[in-house]
């Protein structure tokens, strides 16, 4: 009870509106003050142990492919002319998730 009471210490209970922590941050699921709350990265709610592995999964998959093409980049850049840079920018743009 005591571990998340910090997150709700400036927000009225019950009042609508302030859905950030009333909803598991993966499946949406509505979470109850008075049942298990699995926080992840100190700001985001899930129902369940579960729905955070999945996020947890998400962001490591996610920070391993923008490391990929950072090294991708850096690589290429070593290579490039000014010129070839207008192509470089469109494919790093793909890379945003
Ligand atoms: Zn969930």
């Amino acid at each position: 009870m005591a571990r998340c009471a910090f997150f709700f210490d400036a927000e009225p209970v019950g009042e609508p509106g302030r859905h950030a922590l009333d909803a598991c941050a993966l499946c949406s699921k509505p979470l109850r003050r008075d049942s298990d709350i699995f926080m992840y990265r100190g700001d985001t709610p899930f129902c369940s142990e579960e729905c955070r592995y999945e996020q947890m999964h998400h962001d490591a998959a996610c920070a391993r492919r923008k490391q990929q093409q950072q090294q991708k980049a850096q690589q290429r850049s070593r290579h490039e002319t000014a010129a070839a840079a207008v192509s470089r920018k469109a494919g790093v743009s793909v890379a945003s998730c």
